[in-house]
């Protein structure tokens, strides 16, 4: 059944987000003969349209104007809802990201609908659009469908591959002009400390928990996230091991911390605690290192490996070198 769905897009250093390709993609899978549409505001988000047509929208409602770069609810729900307007979407994809989780419950109360929030999969069954998301902190999946249109859904960050780009392609490009006055000031922005590769943006990401029994655990951890490459891997961490003081807050994953779904997460000596799995359950392969046979990690674990870490890991190392 043809779908017009619109995409709430953002942009990164001025280039379109790559999570905003993945659901542009998924949008044109989903389409099915509709139109895809994206927004892009703030500088860059002109340039960031061609992109977005090689990732597969037809359309972009774009403003270059700065006044979008820190986002701001008011003037960002405005050029959202005149987006809306002219592109009658029967679905609208927000990203579940920090923008994301504040705009896309303003963009469906503003619509008069329902939003499914922190969906890790959105499909077509039977003509019906359902979104799945995680429940009982990560114990178990949900599925939804939508009583009301547009269906909002905020979608989690590779939950979806992005479309082989469309070289060359190109689309519709509209203004949409300058901010709306906004009722809030942001005074200020600082940002958490964190090097190198996001946990969230990373393809593969190796957690380490209070199995490793100090700080210099981490060192091995590390270790294989290098051998994987820095470019694709981020180290990441249970809270135990984040409230002991043995790495960054920011590198946290779990329901207080960050949500991640890369490719592959590797989970080292971390029990596998629903609140941690919150953070995880959503990556497509999980490997475990636990010396404990029943940990509970192993239950949502693709492949498990039983054995003190200090044996363990360095093997993984040498093997993943090995495999260039
Ligand atoms: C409201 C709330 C929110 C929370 N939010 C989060 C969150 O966001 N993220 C989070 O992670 N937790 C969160 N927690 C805490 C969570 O409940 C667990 O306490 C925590 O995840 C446990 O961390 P861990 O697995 O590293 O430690 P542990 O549970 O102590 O597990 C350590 C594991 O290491 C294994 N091990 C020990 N030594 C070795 C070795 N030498 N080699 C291999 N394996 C070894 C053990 O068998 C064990 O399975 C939250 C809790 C609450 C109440």
């Amino acid at each position: 059944m043809a779908r017009n769905i619109l995409v709430v897009g953002e942009l990164e250093e001025g280039a379109l987000s790559s999570t905003t390709a993945e659901l542009v993609g998924q949008a044109s899978r989903l389409a099915d003969g509709g139109q895809v549409s994206v927004t892009l505001l703030g500088s860059g988000a002109g340039g960031a349209a061609s992109a977005a047509f090689e990732a597969g929208a037809d359309r972009a409602f774009t403003s270059d104007d700065g006044g979008y770069d820190d986002y701001n609810s008011d003037p960002w729900v405005g050029a959202v809802e005149n987006a809306v307007g002219q592109a009658s979407p029967d679905a609208i994809f927000v990203a579940q990201s920090v923008v994301g989780r504040d705009m896309g419950p303003r963009i469906a109360a503003r619509q008069g609908s329902a939003v499914a929030m922190d969906c890790i999969n959105v499909e077509d069954d039977g003509g019906e659009l359902k979104a799945t998301r995680p429940c009982y902190g990560g114990n178990a999946q949900a599925t939804y469908s939508f009583a009301t249109s547009p269906a909002v859904a905020t979608i989690r960050a590779k939950a979806f591959d992005p479309i082989e780009p469309r070289a060359g392609a190109s689309g519709e490009t509209v203004d949409l002009g300058a901010p709306a006055d906004s009722r809030t000031t942001i005074t200020g922005r600082e940002l958490a400390e964190s090097e190198g590769l996001q946990i969230q943006d990373a393809a593969i990401v190796v957690s380490g928990g209070r199995g490793l029994g100090g700080p210099e655990g981490f060192e091995t951890v590390e270790a294989l996230a290098e051998a994987f490459g820095t470019n694709r891997a981020a180290v990441g961490a249970s809270r135990a091991a984040c409230d002991l003081g043995w790495y960054p807050v920011s590198q946290q994953v779990g329901l207080t911390g960050k949500v991640v779904t890369p490719d592959l997460y590797v989970a080292i000596a971390i029990s596998g605690a629903s609140q941690h799995m919150a953070g995880c359950s959503g990556s497509k392969m999980i490997i475990a290192v636990n010396r404990d046979p029943d940990a509970n990690i192993f239950a949502t674990s693709k492949y498990g490996i039983v054995g003190d870490y200090k044996a363990v890991v360095p093997a993984l190392i040498e093997a993943v070198k090995a495999a260039g």
